[in-house]
């Protein structure tokens, strides 16, 4: 187990159907720490680079306008496991095959409308940070901490 930083964003139906705060209150009562937040509509480049490993799929055109149809809340969360956890959080990618008490479990019904993106594993975190945060993330110590983690 250690402190990561994992990359999620609330896709545009997500943002539309009002369910930012209970998304944001997920990843915040669970524990994690926001590092970076920002409400973009991406362009069509920059998400193409996003999902470059699904370029080959025959829903990527219909993916690549989904996201850029309308503000996304793009932002990194950070502690302890954050990337399987942030997963975890989300469900399963067909929200028919998410539980319940997951958010794309709670919240959606189509995979192609499952109202929030997390990274897969660090390395893609990491890329996907820079990706969506060139100018980096921010540093603190929320004063929650010691009442979260037993041990740094
Ligand atoms: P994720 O990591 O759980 O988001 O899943 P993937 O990386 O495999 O796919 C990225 C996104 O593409 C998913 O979150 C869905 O929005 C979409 N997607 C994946 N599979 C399908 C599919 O079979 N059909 C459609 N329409 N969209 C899909
Ligand atoms: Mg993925």
């Amino acid at each position: 187990m250690s402190t990561e930083q994992t990359f999620i964003a609330i896709k545009p139906d997500g943002v539309q159907r009002g369910l930012i705060s209970p998304i944001i209150g997920r990843f915040e009562n669970r524990g994690f720490k926001l590092v970076a937040i920002s409400l973009v509509t991406p362009t069509k480049e920059h998400l193409e680079k996003h999902y470059e490993d699904l370029k080959e799929k025959a829903f990527f055109p219909g993916l690549i306008s989904y996201m850029g149809s309308g503000p996304i809340c793009a932002m990194v969360w950070e502690g302890r496991d954050a990337v399987k956890t942030g997963r975890t959080l989300l469900g399963a990618t067909n929200p028919l095959a998410s539980a319940p008490g997951t958010i794309r479990g709670d919240f959606a019904l189509d995979v192609g409308r499952n109202v929030c993106h997390g990274s897969d594993s660090v390395e893609n975190a990491k890329k996907e940070i820079a990706h969506w945060f060139p100018n980096g993330v921010v540093s603190w110590k929320a004063s929650q901490f010691d009442w979260i983690y037993e041990k740094a």
